[in-house]
């Protein structure tokens, strides 16, 4: 059974009008999505939106209500776990305790009945892999937290899926170890030419691993694009708001040709963007505070997006630092600034009245 024609077309997975209801609640409403082979793929979204649901299902944990799921072209409904070429890894406190490194990656290999030599290979491969050649006769308990993660996926991979699935694979690590893992996980992930599909409520590891990212909230998707337009061109209030730090105004749409303005209560901006919805709609105007200019001196009387008030709080982020301004009448608007010139210039301090001003190419209209 095949209902795709043209091979090059056919996703690798596909989430076809799927529903999953627990009693009367919703939890996946009839969603559509396409994810293509060696991508790695993130599901993002607030707790509770039905990320895991999804992947649960994917892996066959869970059945749809609705819809159906596909891998290459077939239908999964009724495929146990088992029979998917799917591997979901656990976080790292899921690995047997009194097992080594290399028994514990052997496991699900040795339940499987390969041949012992096949075992042994593809074990090595897998300590190569995760760079645990020297570690392979230590328990979980003589490792470090990250050793122990890169032992659960080393056990993940060893059965050679053709999906890995990760929920909140790096939740348990520090900062620092997450990142390193981050970068590790995408080389592995292009050493072996594999599908990826996290879970994630974290945008930043979002953003840093994947190849494109779905935006999910309360059982939908929202988004789905690459991190980079997830960002830069985000479809709505709650994907801009959810992704990163940005100012968001409230205000009706007047037409202008190939510009639109967002008229708020005392406050007008201006955009690079024709409009396709009738003047007076309920939209709103958002700027990403690195796109805003901040400075003591007056605009040129050309600018037409500028906001003038007084600086009410700073924060130091190291490479730049995000001024909280504040306008007489109570509006209050973000600008980050790279802290590159910080020593040569006098830098803006708390109290000083500033002018915000940016260019109409560097807002966004959201429309919904
Ligand atoms: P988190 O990041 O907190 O895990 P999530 O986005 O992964 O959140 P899900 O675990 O998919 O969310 O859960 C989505 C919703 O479905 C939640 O409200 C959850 O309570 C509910 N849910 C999940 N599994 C079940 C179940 N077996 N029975 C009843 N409700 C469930």
């Amino acid at each position: 059974f095949s209902p795709w024609t043209d091979t090059a077309q056919v996703p690798f997975i596909r989430f076809e009008n799927v529903t999953k209801r627990f009693g009367p609640f919703t939890a996946v409403d009839n969603l559509t999505l396409n994810i293509y082979e060696r991508e790695f793929f993130s599901l993002l979204g607030p707790s509770g939106c039905g990320k895991t649901t999804l992947m649960r299902m994917l892996a066959g944990f869970e059945e749809p209500t609705e819809g159906r799921i596909l891998l290459q072209g077939q239908d999964l409904a009724g495929v146990p776990p088992y029979r998917r070429p799917t591997n979901m890894m656990f976080q790292s406190y899921a690995l047997f305790p009194h097992m080594t490194v290399e028994k514990n990656i052997a496991f699900g290999l040795e339940q499987d009945n390969l041949p012992k030599a096949e075992i042994k290979a593809r074990v090595e491969e897998m300590l190569r892999l995760v760079k645990l050649e020297n570690f392979a006769k230590r328990k979980p308990n003589q490792l470090s937290g990250g050793q122990r993660q890169r032992v659960a996926l080393a056990r993940s991979l060893a059965k050679r899926p053709k999906v890995l699935l990760l929920d909140e694979p790096l939740g348990a690590l520090d900062r620092k170890l997450r990142e390193e893992t981050q970068f590790e996980l995408m080389d592995i992930q292009t050493e072996l030419g594999l599908t990826f599909l996290i879970v994630t409520h974290d945008q930043e590891e979002a953003m840093t691993v994947s190849d494109r990212i779905a935006v999910m909230d309360k059982g939908e998707i929202v988004q789905v694009a690459a991190p980079a337009e997830i960002y830069e061109a985000p479809n709505s209030r709650y994907v801009a708001d959810f992704i990163g730090d940005i100012n968001i105004v409230e205000g009706r749409l007047e037409c202008r040709g190939e510009q639109s303005a967002v008229i708020g209560t005392d406050f007008t901006a201006v955009i690079d963007q024709p409009c396709d919805l009738a003047d007076g709609a309920s939209v709103a105007f958002a700027i990403r505070p690195e796109k805003v200019r901040i400075s003591t001196d007056p605009p040129a009387e050309t600018v037409t997006n500028a906001v003038y008030g007084e600086v009410w709080d700073i924060a130091y982020l190291g490479d730049f630092s995000v001024f909280i301004i504040k306008r007489e009448d109570g509006f209050v608007f973000r600008a980050a600034q790279a802290n590159v010139s910080r020593l040569v210039d006098r830098p803006i301090t708390f109290g000083d009245m500033v002018w915000l001003t940016w260019t109409a190419d560097a807002g966004l209209l959201l429309t919904r």
